[in-house]
């Protein structure tokens, strides 16, 4: 090759052509710097033919300046990464910049200093060293992660460097992991579990792609059977993708991984340190990470020789990325496996209608665990109708839910309420003018936490003490909470049952791996009788204890233009009710709420999975709706209210006329105000026969805004706020 093009990592600069100096050996892929003005860039060679642009002739090309010491991207993650583009209208350097994950890692490895805490206890000390002193107990990490982790200046933990009282240790960056043992601890399987194993380690052991979706009951034993899958590719040298929804699963994924393969795994997501995410990455790209477990960000690495995906709790909104590259993690892990050849497995008991309606079609293969593992039998789910069995006043949670919690404590068995909101009320108002207490930067109330004493905003975390008096008419003491968060439920628990030890699980509270940790282990071994919590209690764990579990308000989700809601709502309140009974003693779940007549509290109560998606699907039919015909939204904003609304004019005015697709809007934003931008929406919908993508790049590309305007577009929404 003596000429290059590049993809620049920089969606602001256009592709770039240089020559290629003498002596210098790239290929497709290969990470390289060069020179543009005064400055430097870094781009990836590709092969010009899939990636327009001018062609300058050989005489004006400037000579790139290196190659970067790392395996080029290779052919299968460059398809990917053309493909993601295309289907999300997003970028291609957006996109090949998650590839890159680090750019400090393609220097090479060598050596990196943390710091950590001496051990030294002096006499004296200023107030921010004794903060930072408390805030960095058992960590290690460069001086500026540090001195986040602690809220403190550089300066100061410079200074206590000077002291003796932190010491630098020196990290490797390619320091290897340790190995993980495909037959370290091979569990015995039930008949079920094993005919699906069985399809899964023959599909690795052939190679090619196979898409699988494992539908299996709460408590049936997933996570056993892809594991043998994972233990087939790790005895055939090859790297796993294991993707899960969100950071708080890890922790007790990495447990039942290390007891299965005798060592963690290599962690990936976005609140790594820098030495971490230097060293997983780089090992990644060498192929010597065996197993790979992360978020989303993961999905895009360079592996050299990935083997298997799988995507648990492949249901889960959160595989939905909703600000950047808006793309859905579940349907582009598929196509990764296509391109790279390789089985995929989406496991989940509650599965995206999108996922069942590929099965039905036969695009992918269906493996069913019907019945839980050892015997334990499905939950009794109950409904309380709100309406008739009305709380106490100022309470929540109804006489029937509160004779079964007395009778759990008596017992001595686990108890666990769940509801999807964190803080103490979601509204506060006073009591003599009514004024409502609103986010000043975004259209939404400003939800009380009491633990922490703020008043906070749950879209842009703007926080503000409670006032002592009210802004509006300066009545002192007027404010009244009003409606239930998580913390109020707890509050109610303490006053029904003041000798229950509670746990309170939600963001706010488990905000750490060693905190999620404590409370995993303080309910395995029977030291809370009742857990208070968010969605974050509603999967992955197991407490053999758990017989009762509590849906504080089952209507919450149902609320809001939500296409998904009732398919969000049935796996939300089916996976939280999948935490009752998972040892020897039967579980019983009671879902409150005021409509008992909804089409899914219906198919939660009669445990009718079948006709619950059958329904679903007939709707969707209806309404065109996903997976019958495609979605997409334009959402634009401003910080400029005239702005923004002239824009989404602007492209409101210039919608294509076609047959098979009909655009609504633009309207405001239900979320008009969000992080000071005012925003509108226009919501697409199309049939399968549209070229939707197309359409979109051909209405949007010719259109030009004012400096301050965004336009983002979102294929197969998620959020329609
Ligand atoms: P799911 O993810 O399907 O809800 P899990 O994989 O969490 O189910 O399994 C439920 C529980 O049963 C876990 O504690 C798991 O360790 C245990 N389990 C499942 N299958 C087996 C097996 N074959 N041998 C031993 N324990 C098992
Ligand atoms: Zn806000």
């Amino acid at each position: 090759m003596n000429r290059a093009r590049l993809l620049v990592f920089n969606s602001a600069l256009p592709v770039l052509d240089y020559r290629v100096p003498e002596g210098m050996a790239i290929e497709y892929g290969s990470v390289v710097v060069a020179p543009l003005g005064p400055r430097q860039v870094l781009g990836v060679v590709w092969e010009a033919e899939r990636l327009p642009g001018t062609d300058v002739p050989d005489a004006k090309l400037r000579p790139l300046h290196e190659v970067m010491p790392v395996p080029p991207l290779p052919a299968p993650l460059r398809r990917l990464i053309e493909w993601t583009a295309d289907y999300y209208c997003a970028p291609m350097a957006a996109v090949a910049r998650m590839a890159l994950g680090s750019s400090a890692a393609l220097r090479g490895g060598g050596t990196m200093t943390e710091y950590r805490l001496t051990g030294l206890e002096p006499k004296r000390l200023t107030p921010q060293r004794a903060a930072a002193m408390d805030a960095l107990d058992g960590e290690q990490a460069t001086i500026r992660e540090l001195a986040e982790r602690a809220s403190v200046s550089e300066g100061v933990l410079r200074g206590m460097v000077g002291a003796g009282l932190l010491e630098p240790v020196v990290v490797d960056l390619d320091r290897p992991y340790p190995r993980a043992r495909a037959d370290f601890a091979q569990p015995e399987l039930s008949d079920d579990q094993t005919a699906a194993a069985d399809r899964f380690v023959a599909a690795v052991a052939k190679g090619g792609f196979a898409p699988f979706l494992l539908d299996g009951v709460t408590g049936s034993g997933k996570t056993e059977c892809y594991f043998e899958a994972v233990a087939e590719a790790l005895r055939l040298g090859q790297q796993v993708l294991v993707l899960l929804p969100e950071i708080a699963l890890t922790e007790n994924f990495l447990r039942r991984f290390e007891a299965r393969f005798g060592v963690p795994p290599v962690l990936w997501h976005s609140s790594l340190k820098s030495t971490e995410r230097r060293r997983a990455w780089r090992a990644i790209v060498r192929g010597e990470a065996q197993v790979v477990v992360g978020a989303r960000s993961a999905l895009f690495m360079p592996y050299a020789r990935l083997g298997l995906i799988v995507v648990d709790e492949a249901h889960e909104v959160s595989f939905k990325q909703d600000d950047g590259v808006r793309y859905n993690a579940r349907d582009v892990a598929v196509m990764r496996a296509k391109f790279e050849k390789v089985p995929v497995i989406l496991a989940s008991a509650t599965p995206a209608l999108e996922s069942m309606q590929l099965a039905e079609a036969g695009v992918y293969e269906k493996i069913d665990l019907p019945a839980r593992f050892g015997g334990a039998t499905m939950p009794d789910i109950q409904i309380v109708d709100l309406r008739t069995e009305q709380p106490e006043r100022g309470h929540w949670l109804a006489p029937r839910l509160v004779k079964e919690l007395k009778a759990r404590l008596e017992r001595g068995e686990q108890s666990l309420l769940f509801l999807n909101r964190r803080g103490y009320a979601p509204l506060t108002l006073c009591r003599n003018c009514g004024h409502r207490f609103q986010c000043p930067n975004c259209t939404a109330w400003l939800v009380e936490h009491r633990l922490s004493r703020r008043l906070a905003c749950h879209h842009c975390g703007y926080e503000t003490p409670p006032p002592e008096a009210c802004p509006e008419c300066h009545t002192a003491d007027c404010l009244v909470a009003c409606g239930p968060g998580v913390e109020r439920i707890a509050d109610e628990v303490r006053e029904i049952l003041p000798e229950a030890r509670i746990a309170l699980v939600t963001s706010d509270t488990l905000n750490s791996p060693a905190k999620i940790n404590a409370f995993v282990e303080a309910a395995e071994n029977g030291m809370i009788d009742v857990i208070v919590g968010t969605q974050l209690v509603t999967k992955g764990y197991h407490f053999p204890e758990l017989t009762l579990v509590g849906v504080v308000d089952a209507d919450l989700g149902l609320e809001g233009g939500d296409l998904r809601a009732g398919e969000r709502t049935y796996q939300q309140i089916a996976q939280v009710a999948g935490r009752a009974g998972r040892g020897e003693k039967p579980g019983e779940v009671l879902i409150q709420t005021r409509h008992p007549e909804a089409a899914v509290i219906e198919a939660l109560a009669s445990g009718d999975r079948d006709s619950f998606y059958a329904a679903e699907a007939e709707a969707r039919r209806d309404a065109m709706a996903p997976p019958f015909g495609r979605w997409a939204a334009i959402i634009i904003s401003s910080e400029d209210e005239a702005e923004a609304r002239e824009a989404a004019r602007t492209i409101g005015g210039s919608r294509p006329d076609l047959p098979d697709v009909l655009v609504l809007g633009p309207a405001a934003a239900p979320l008009s105000l969000l992080r000071g931008r005012y925003r509108y929406r226009l919501l697409i919908n199309a049939r399968r026969s549209a070229e939707l993508q197309d359409v979109i790049r051909a209405w949007l590309d010719p259109l030009r805004f004012s400096h301050g305007v965004r336009v983002a577009v979102d294929i197969d929404p998620y959020s329609f706020v």
